[in-house]
């Protein structure tokens, strides 16, 4: 009899994890503004932010873990030219492509990320492999672009990163913001032309929780500038029972308030609940600042946030019903 009980209250857990009502959040940038985004440019970012949001949610709904689901997510918004990450990143200060990832999986609590590397069509697969394949959790440059190749990630050349937006955006950067030609993060400067990024959070039938980031960093940034995407807890955060986030904007500031964790922890500590922690970070802790940009969320019952401070930020959504939802101005 307690065997058959138990079997039953088995059987009944494994069916509640299994019902968690699996969620896909995705961002592909906070530096939009509306007088400078062309409706042909807009409805061209949608698509492939559909595209993305399908590819992902198509796994959680085969069964597949977030992990799985936010990287197939963030490499569409890679490989697309639209967005800064992967083929379309921004260019730094001389005019190359420095990219950032990272990756991190509530489930097992392990993290890989990467940053500063060139040549690496995803970055977002070597910040996995980081996670998987060494005792690390970030790498850099050289030593990164090394375990791409020993891992047989695809490689492109450097023109193939480049894209004449970006070049032109570079020099606009470079006559606006960029006295002397060195990039400096002041508070009240418009960074609607320097930031991007794209990132994407789930949760899984399972109830396991994972985050994804991946960004160019900065229009006309110093070379070797890190930005807070790479960083866990600072850009890309997720920890199963509380939540998963990615954000995206001035990345100093994110580095510097720990915006990601700071989510997690009013939700752990103060038990906050996912809009209160996220909105409050956003749109009072770094509006104060004048720090530009937003952040996407998802927690363990699926509810999600994906506020920003900026005028606009790509962001997108599926949740059980399977609807699509993508906005640019509005939450
Ligand atoms: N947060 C990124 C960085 O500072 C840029 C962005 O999200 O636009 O590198």
């Amino acid at each position: 009899m307690k065997r058959f009980i138990s079997a039953i209250y088995l059987a009944l857990s494994v069916s509640a994890l299994a019902d968690a009502p699996v969620t896909l959040v995705l961002h592909g940038g906070a530096g939009i503004e509306r007088k400078k985004l062309a409706p042909e440019k807009e409805a061209a970012c949608r698509k492939v932010l559909e595209e993305s949001l399908r590819k992902g949610f198509a796994v959680l709904k085969e069964g597949g873990s977030s992990e799985q689901a936010v990287i197939a997510s963030v490499m569409v918004l890679e490989d697309s030219p639209l967005f800064n990450a992967g083929r379309g990143a921004v260019l730094t200060r001389d005019g190359t492509v420095e990219m950032d990832a990272a990756l991190m999986v509530g489930s097992t609590g392990l993290a890989g990320a990467v940053a500063s590397v060139h040549g690496v069509r995803n970055p977002i697969l070597l910040a996995q492999q980081v996670m998987l394949k060494t005792p690390h959790v970030l790498m850099i440059g050289k030593g990164a672009e090394d375990l791409a190749r020993e891992q047989h990630l695809r490689f492109e050349d450097p023109d193939w990163f480049i894209t004449p937006e970006q070049k032109e955006r570079l020099e606009r950067a470079k006559k606006k913001d960029l006295p002397k030609g060195a990039y400096v993060p002041v508070p009240g400067r418009d960074v609607s032309l320097l930031i991007g990024t794209v990132g994407a959070v789930a949760l899984d039938r399972h109830g396991n929780l994972a985050a994804a980031t991946s960004t160019g960093g900065l229009a006309g940034k110093l070379p070797g500038r890190v930005g807070d995407s790479p960083l866990i807890g600072s850009g890309t955060y997720a920890e199963d029972g509380v939540c998963a986030v990615s954000c995206t904007g001035h990345g100093e500031f994110f580095i510097r308030n720990a915006v990601a964790y700071d989510v997690a922890a009013r939700m752990k500590y103060a038990k906050a609940t996912l809009t209160d922690a996220t909105h409050d970070i956003i749109n009072n802790k770094l509006k104060k600042l004048d720090a530009r940009g937003g952040l996407i969320a998802v927690d363990t019952k699926g509810n999600i946030a994906t506020p920003f401070n900026s005028e606009g930020m790509f962001h997108a959504s599926m949740g059980p019903d399977g609807v699509v939802h993508i906005a640019v101005f509005e939450e």
